[in-house]
């Protein structure tokens, strides 16, 4: 383990944005954990960990030690004819798992196939997409305290999940990183194709799911097609939540709009958060470095060579303008660094 001094992020954020940090390490196990908490540099400085760097932005140089999580493994704990338990280590890549467990033919994460980033962050926001949560399958997770260095496991339940939400994001904000994660999934078909383009893509091309690899192929299809590809743009997927109203809010909007599209989730109303940038005439602009992309309104890219602020202030100016044409507050789903 050794503690780097001004180290250079930009390969190391989804964005490519350039920043530094005054320290950085990377850890390979949790020995290498223990050891850096007794360090100086993590003793007396600000703490970042950091996964695929694909859910932040870095608005400006980090003083402080950013900590790579390299933790590696996948086990499975135990099995019956129904269920498999498996636990994953959270430097581990998490379509890596999913691969893993749909090659295994087990049901639950094969809808969050492709989503970029570590195992470690995923509670962090309990992924979602295509009509699955993190929280479906999660049976808990571990992390350190990184005041204690006391390794503490988090039931569903203490995790506080929600949409886009935990805990960590919240309350215990930068208090524990978390180390590893156990999920349940089944070994019975236990398919979820009820996200409209899932099964539009599915009928479309004629394909009869027999196995989670048909959920995770076509999900991975689609999103191919859909998102832009941070390797040749820079971006960190949907920068902004999804909005959620009550139903006289909808009312309301419908009176001006008609078309606004919405979803019922779990007794909520949901209104995609591109709507309200596409309609504030966001979607496509440029501005200097920095832009809307042109076919996913809910994507702020990095045309080369932005800084964060220029995203933040990117953002701050869709912000000020969807509150001022809906009175609606956009938030990013993105962690401001
Ligand atoms: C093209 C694209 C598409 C995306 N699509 C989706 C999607 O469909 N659904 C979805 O939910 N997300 C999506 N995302 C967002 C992102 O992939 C997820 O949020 C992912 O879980 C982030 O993982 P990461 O390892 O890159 O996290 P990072 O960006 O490295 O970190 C994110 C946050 O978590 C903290 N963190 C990271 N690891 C740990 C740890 N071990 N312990 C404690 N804190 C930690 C960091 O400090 C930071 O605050 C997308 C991103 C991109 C670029």
């Amino acid at each position: 383990m050794k503690i780097e001094r001004n180290y250079n992020l930009s390969k190391l954020n989804t964005f490519s944005i350039r920043a530094d940090a005054r320290f950085f390490v990377e850890i390979q196990n949790e020995a290498d954990l223990k050891e850096l908490f007794s360090t100086p540099e993590f003793k007396e400085n600000p703490k970042l960990f950091l996964g695929g760097g694909s859910n932040v932005l870095f608005t400006k140089d980090f003083d402080g030690l950013v900590i790579l999580n390299k933790l590696k493994g996948i086990e499975i704990l135990k099995e019956n004819s129904d269920e498999v338990v498996i636990r994953c280590m959270g430097g581990e890549i998490w379509h890596g798992l999913v691969l893993f467990t749909v090659e295994r033919g087990l049901w639950g994460i094969e809808n969050l196939s492709l989503i970029p980033g570590t195992v470690g962050a995923a509670p962090m926001q309990n992924i979602g997409a295509y009509g699955v949560e993190l929280k479906n399958t999660l049976e808990n997770v571990e992390a350190f305290n990184i005041e204690t260095g006391e390794k503490r496991i988090f039931s569903k339940a203490e995790c506080e999940f929600g949409y886009r939400d935990s805990v960590f994001k919240n309350k215990l904000k930068d208090k524990f990183f978390i180390s590893a994660i156990t999920l349940k999934l089944s070994k019975k078909e236990k398919k979820n194709i009820t996200y409209k383009v899932l099964q539009e893509h599915l009928e479309k091309n004629k394909i009869e799911v027999k196995n989670s690899k048909h959920i995770s192929d076509a999900v991975a299809e689609i999103r191919r097609s859909k998102l832009p590809d941070p390797k040749v743009i820079g971006n960190a997927g949907s920068f902004f939540k999804n909005v959620f109203v009550d139903k006289a809010e909808l009312k309301k909007l419908q009176k001006n709009y008609p078309d606004v599209p919405y979803f019922i989730e779990d007794n909520f109303i949901k209104i995609p958060a591109g709507w309200f940038i596409e309609k504030t005439g966001w979607k496509g602009k440029k501005i200097g470095n920095v832009g809307v992309h042109d076919k996913q309104a809910l994507v702020l890219v990095n045309h080369g060579g932005a800084t964060g602020e220029e995203i933040l202030s990117l953002a701050n100016k869709i912000i000020a303008d969807v509150k001022e044409k809906f009175g609606l507050e956009l938030s990013p789903e993105v962690n401001l660094i």
